[in-house]
C-alpha cells in the first residue's frame, strides 16, 4: 500500500503536490517524493521519512519547477519475490522512479504489487535490460520503453498488456501527466479538475485541503488510462480491459483508507459503523461497562458496535499521534514497541470496568496481546476482543505486506486459542458473510477478499 499524487496544469505543482501528499500519508511512511515537470524537463526529490521530514526547507521554485508533478509516499512489500525489503534504507527503490533518457524521459509512481515482477524482470535481463532498483514499479518503466509505439500512451498500453497485478499508477512526462488502475481495480484512484488544471489521488480526502467539491471527484475507472494533456481541461480516457471484472481490495474499507474518503459514492467511515452494528448484532457482549476502540482505525467501527449495542463508547486508549500505524512499521520488534509508544491506557476510563475493545483486524496477534496487556494494567477487570472483519488466513500479493500464512495466528490457532493468546476472556470475529453484506457484494464477486477466504480473486 502506498499514496500516489498527480498534479497537472497548476502553477508550483510540486508544492500543491506536497501538500496532498500529506493527505495520503497514512498509505506509507516509509520514504517520499516528487517529480516534476516543466515541459521540457523532470526534477526530483525524495528522501527517507514522512513527507514532511522530506519536503521540510525544500525550495520548489529552485529544485521542482513546473506546471505538473508526481508525488509517492512509500510502503515497501515483498515486491519481486521478497527482495525489495532489502532496499530499506536505500534511495534506491524510492519512488517517483524517473527513466531519464533524452527520448523516454518519463517519472512514475506505483501504489500495487506485480506477483510475478521478479520472473518477469530475470527474463528482462537475460534479454539486456539492466534495473535500477528492485521494485516492480521499474517493470512499467522498461516495458514503456521497450514498446516500439509512436505516443507514449500506446507505449503505455503495451506495457500494461505484459504486466498483470495491482496498479494504480501515475506517470509524467515532461509535457503531459497519465493515471492508470489496473482491470481489477485492486487498488484506488481519483482524480478532480481544480483551477484549471486537475489533481490525481489515491483517496478523495485529499482533495478536501483544496477545498476541491467532493462532486467533482470522479473515480479512475478500473481497466483506464486517463491523458492529460495541455490545453484540455478532460482528459483522455482509454478503456484498456473490459469494466466487468473488479475486484477492489475489501482491507481499504476496514483498514487502509481514511474513514473520511469515500469510494464508489459510499463513505467509509459510515461502512465501518456497519461493521461494528453487524458485529454487535452478531456477538454482543451484555455483561460489558463500555466499549473502546483501538484508536484511530477501530474508532468508527467501536462507534457502530456501542451503538448498535446501547453501551457506551469511551476513550480508553489515547493514541500519541506523532508515531505511524504499527501494522505498516516494518519490523516485529518495533511494531510492538510502536504499540507502546502509540497507545497509553486511560485508568480513569478503564479501572475496575469490563471492556469490549474493537479492533479491524488481528494479522500476527502481537499487536492485540500488546493492547490487552496495557488495558489488563490499567485495571480492566475483564476484556471481550470483537474484530469487525473475519480472520485472517490469506497473504496479500496485491500492494500489502502480510505476512506468510505460516506467520498469521488464525491459520494456526483456533478461535479460543487466540483468545486465550491475546489474553482476552471472549473474542469473536464478524462472519464474511456480514463483510461481504456491507460491501454491498452479498456474493463476493466485486472485492477482493483473499485475505479472508485464500481464494486467489483473480480466478474465482
Ligand atoms: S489479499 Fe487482502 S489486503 Fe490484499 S488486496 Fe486482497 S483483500 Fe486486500
Amino acid at each position: 500500500m502506498c499514496g500516489i499524487v498527480g498534479v497537472f496544469g497548476i502553477p508550483d505543482a510540486a508544492r500543491v503536490a506536497a501538500h496532498v501528499l500529506q493527505r495520503v500519508q497514512h498509505r506509507g511512511q516509509e520514504a517520499a517524493g516528487i517529480v516534476s515537470a516543466d515541459g521540457q524537463y523532470l526534477s526530483r526529490h525524495r528522501g527517507a521519512g514522512s513527507v514532511t521530514n522530506v519536503f521540510n526547507g525544500v525550495d520548489f521554485a529552485l529544485e521542482l519547477r513546473g506546471n505538473a508533478a508526481v508525488g509517492h509516499t512509500r510502503y515497501a512489500t515483498a515486491g519481486r519475490g521478497g527482495i525489495a525489503r532489502r532496499e530499506r534504507g536505500s534511495k534506491r527503490g524510492i519512488q517517483p522512479l524517473i527513466d531519464d533518457s533524452r527520448v523516454y524521459q518519463s517519472a512514475y509512481a506505483h501504489n500495487g504489487t506485480i506477483p510475478d515482477a521478479e520472473a518477469i524482470c530475470m527474463r528482462l535481463e537475460k534479454e539486456g535490460a539492466s534495473f535500477a532498483s528492485l521494485s516492480d514499479t521499474e517493470l512499467f518503466l522498461h516495458f514503456t520503453k521497450r514498446s516500439g509505439k509512436e505516443t507514449f500512451s500506446d507505449r503505455l498500453l503495451e506495457a500494461f498488456a505484459q504486466i498483470d497485478g495491482a496498479y494504480s499508477l501515475l506517470v509524467l512526462t515532461p509535457d503531459r501527466l497519465f493515471a492508470a488502475r489496473d482491470p481489477h481495480g485492486f487498488r484506488p484512484l481519483c482524480w478532480a479538475p481544480y483551477q484549471g488544471g486537475a489533481v490525481v489521488a489515491s483517496e478523495g480526502c485529499a482533495f478536501d485541503l483544496l477545498r476541491i467539491d467532493p462532486k467533482t471527484v470522479v473515480e479512475v475507472e478500473p481497466g483506464t488510462l486517463l491523458e492529460f494533456s495541455p490545453g484540455q481541461i478532460d482528459p483522455r480516457i482509454i478503456r484498456f480491459a473490459p469494466a466487468a471484472f473488479t475486484r477492489f481490495c475489501s482491507f481499504e474499507w476496514i483498514y487502509f483508507a481514511r474513514p473520511d474518503t469515500f469510494f464508489g459514492g459510499r463513505s467509509v467511515s459510515a461502512v465501518r459503523e456497519d461493521l461494528g452494528r453487524r458485529l454487535a448484532r452478531r456477538f454482543p457482549a451484555p455483561s460489558a461497562d463500555l466499549v473502546i476502540a483501538v484508536p484511530d482505525s477501530a474508532n468508527s467501527h467501536a462507534m457502530g458496535f456501542a451503538e448498535e449495542s446501547g453501551l457506551p463508547f469511551k476513550i480508553g486508549l489515547v493514541r500519541s499521534h506523532s508515531v505511524g500505524r504499527t501494522f505498516i512499521d516494518p519490523g516485529e520488534e518495533k511494531r510492538a514497541a510502536a504499540v507502546r509508544l502509540k497507545l497509553n491506557p486511560d485508568r480513569g476510563v478503564l479501572n475496575g470496568k469490563r471492556v469490549v475493545v474493537i479492533d479491524d483486524s488481528i494479522v500476527r496477534g502481537t499487536t492485540t496481546k500488546e493492547i490487552i496487556v496495557l488495558l489488563r494494567r490499567a485495571g480492566a477487570v475483564e476484556v471481550h476482543l470483537r474484530i469487525a472483519s473475519p480472520p485472517v488466513i490469506g497473504p496479500c500479493h496485491w500492494g500489502i505486506d502480510t505476512p506468510m500464512a505460516d506467520k498469521l495466528i488464525a491459520t494456526k490457532l483456533s478461535k479460543e486459542q487466540i483468545a486465550l493468546f491475546v489474553g482476552a476472556d471472549s473474542l469473536e470475529y464478524l462472519p464474511i458473510e456480514e463483510l461481504q453484506q456491507a460491501l454491498n457484494d452479498p456474493e463476493g464477486k466485486r472485492h477482493c477478499l483473499t485475505c479472508f477466504n485464500g481464494i486467489h480473486p483473480t480466478k474465482s
